[in-house]
């Protein structure tokens, strides 16, 4: 077997492979481990010299389901807690099947004005959903990454205006380093976009006036003011990966007013607040941000890979992405733009599909009923560690982020690192829960993050089961 043209398997066939795995797979989520670490030994069987003569369509899509579908992380179940990981709907997971039936290059609406119109949709949708004017500018990237480098290359387009310097035709050579101001809520990601955007991760400076990373406001402003009306950048950050955190963004708005700078919004998870009214205070001001960045595939349940920005003045986005000047790449005309000219991709997946499913699935009650059973999951697993009397919270449950330690009767101040990195590894090891392990506040501890649409209490009590097990080894081995 070898010309795909001659291979007798069809398309139809080797999807129906997939098709068929599906029910067996999904119906065994909830018994399976999240991680099964004897299987590991399957990812061997994937690798070889590469074939002179294929094996054909159906038997190589077999070999990948028969080890996929065993060595696969399942973190689209719901007991996986560790980072802060969606699921996928049922909706978002067809619709993405969608995007590869139809196979759309979705970056120019000449080339798919389907991809062009769904996106068009979707980021209007989106906008409604979290509150933000209809005016904004939008575009949809892989990552929150992706979508910091989006809003904070515009971010660096406004900055360059203000030094008379068009950066997107004549770069940064001249001008000196772009000041960005942030609270130590700050997420490495904005680092890495100023990184590969020529502004250096290091030119971030961070105020904070206490060891969870909280801003010191007068600091920031002293800082703003020190400029000497110079422009900077301010990145807010709504929803830090510890405790769930949030920087006051209407202080932020307030201040980015009063000193002429750009604010730029971390709302990767943090976004999804707004869905609530039982946290939407968190988010207030965000509104008024020049440039926003969440993420699809967290709390919105879509597949990887999705992303968002959206950018106040869309002639910035316009600006620093566009235009192609080549003869062979028509300007798009009428409502839908060539979404590859707002941001940094040029071929790309139509990742509006399942956007769109999921918000026409479940609609804005659908995804407010998610969000806030994730926040009484959270309450719920943190009112069950702080009645244990060996865990101790490092903060009180917020958003979707519940961070704790285990902390024994009679165990020493000075062991306790080591013995949560431990009770860490123990967890990975045995594989029913997956949790992640981080310093924060100085101490090492254990963190979660409840973003899974199938998630629910049940899955909070397994996981206090399942650590009082593994502390009780921990302890009897000790
Ligand atoms: C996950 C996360 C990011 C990075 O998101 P990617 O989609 O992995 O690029 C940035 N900021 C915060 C607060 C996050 O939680």
């Amino acid at each position: 077997m070898t010309d795909p043209l001659h291979d007798r398997d069809t398309a139809e066939a080797a999807l129906e492979r997939v098709f068929r795995a599906v029910g067996p797979y999904l119906d065994a989520l909830p018994e399976r481990l999240v991680h099964d670490r004897s299987a590991d030994r399957l990812l061997d069987e994937l690798g070889g010299p590469l074939p002179e003569k294929g094996l054909g369509s159906l038997d190589s899509v077999d070999e990948l389901l028969r080890v996929g579908t065993r060595a696969a992380t399942h973190s689209t179940g719901p007991r996986f807690f560790h980072l802060v990981v969606g699921g996928a709907t049922p909706a978002a997971t067809a619709a993405d099947w969608t995007a590869s039936l139809l196979d759309q290059a979705g970056g120019l609406q000449i080339s798919s004005p389907l991809a062009a119109r769904v996106e068009t949709v979707a980021l209007g949708w989106l906008k409604e959903l979290f509150g933000l004017p209809a005016s904004y500018g939008g575009v949809i990237t892989p990552s929150a990454t992706l979508a910091h480098v989006t809003g904070l290359a515009c971010a660096r387009t406004w900055w360059g205006d203000r030094h008379g310097v068009d950066v997107a035709g004549q770069g940064l050579a001249g001008l000196p380093a772009m000041p960005v101001f942030s609270s130590g809520l700050v997420h490495p990601t904005s680092r890495k976009a100023l990184q590969v955007l020529g502004c250096g991760r290091d030119t971030l400076r961070t105020f904070a006036r206490d060891d969870a990373g909280r801003v010191d406001l007068p600091a920031l402003e002293a800082a703003l003011a020190d400029l000497d009306g110079a422009p900077a950048v301010i990145v807010g950050n709504l929803g830090d990966v510890y405790a769930g955190e949030c920087d006051p963004l209407d202080a932020f708005a307030d201040l980015a007013e009063r000193y002429g700078a750009w604010l730029h919004v971390d709302g990767a998870f943090g976004m999804f607040a707004t869905l609530s009214p039982r946290t939407a205070h968190l988010a207030a001001g965000v509104e008024r941000a020049h440039s926003i960045t969440a993420d699809g595939h967290k709390w919105l349940n879509v597949p990887y890979d999705c992303g968002f920005s959206f950018v106040r003045e869309r002639a910035y986005q316009t600006r620093t992405f566009g235009p192609w000047g080549v003869s062979y790449l028509p300007e798009a005309d009428g409502r839908d733009p060539d979404y590859n000219t707002l941001g940094p991709e040029s071929s790309r997946r139509a990742r509006a599909l399942p956007v769109w499913a999921t918000l026409r699935a479940y609609g804005r009650d659908g995804h407010r009923a998610m969000v806030e059973r994730h926040l009484d999951v959270a309450d719920h697993l943190g009112g069950l560690l702080d009645a244990e009397p060996d865990f101790e919270l490092l903060a009180p449950p917020q958003l979707c982020i519940v961070s704790f330690r285990y902390r024994p009767e009679g165990v020493a101040e000075e062991h306790l690192d080591e013995l949560n990195s431990r009770l860490n590894e123990a967890i990975l090891r045995d594989g029913r829960v997956y949790v992640g392990n981080a310093t924060y506040r100085g101490v090492r501890g254990l963190r979660c993050a409840i973003v899974n649409w199938r998630t629910t209490r049940e899955d909070a009590e397994l996981l206090v089961r399942v650590l009082r097990e593994l502390t009780a080894e921990l302890a009897g081995r000790a």
